[in-house]
């Protein structure tokens, strides 16, 4: 079980089951959206108890995002499969979260290197 909140605690959540690991997304609507590349974390839509006034932008035909009207926190990507994607940054204890890698490494900003060593995975084997 995981809990998450935006910066100024308007939106919370509480994760009751497990959450999928962490990928990194340096596609231009992440980066657009979080100001740099995005780290998300997933789970299960039906796990995920929101509490509080998400605002949802349909950032795409496929996906909304859902962030704070308040405080402006990127917290969810609503995409077309069963899980709800959750910026990573946004939980209050991340220790059983791991990011196992980048997708959209092709969009990725001319500004910074990605460094690591994980890989750069197609969209579908992040999922
Ligand atoms: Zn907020
Ligand atoms: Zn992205």
């Amino acid at each position: 079980m995981s809990t998450g909140s935006c910066l100024c605690g308007a939106v919370s959540y509480l994760v009751r089951g497990p959450l999928f690991p962490v990928v990194a997304c340096h596609c231009t609507q992440c980066r657009k959206s979080s100001g740099h590349f995005a780290a998300l974390t997933s789970a299960a839509r039906e796990l995920v108890l929101i509490s509080g006034e998400v605002t949802w932008y349909p950032s795409s035909e496929i996906a909304n995002r859902g962030f704070c009207a308040t405080c402006g926190s990127s917290l969810f990507w609503d995409g077309p499969g069963p899980d709800l994607s959750i910026h990573a940054g946004t939980l209050d204890d991340s220790e059983d979260a791991e990011l196992i890698g980048h997708i959209f490494c092709a969009e990725k900003g001319a500004y910074y290197e990605i460094t690591d060593d994980l890989p750069c995975l197609e969209y579908n084997e992040a999922e």
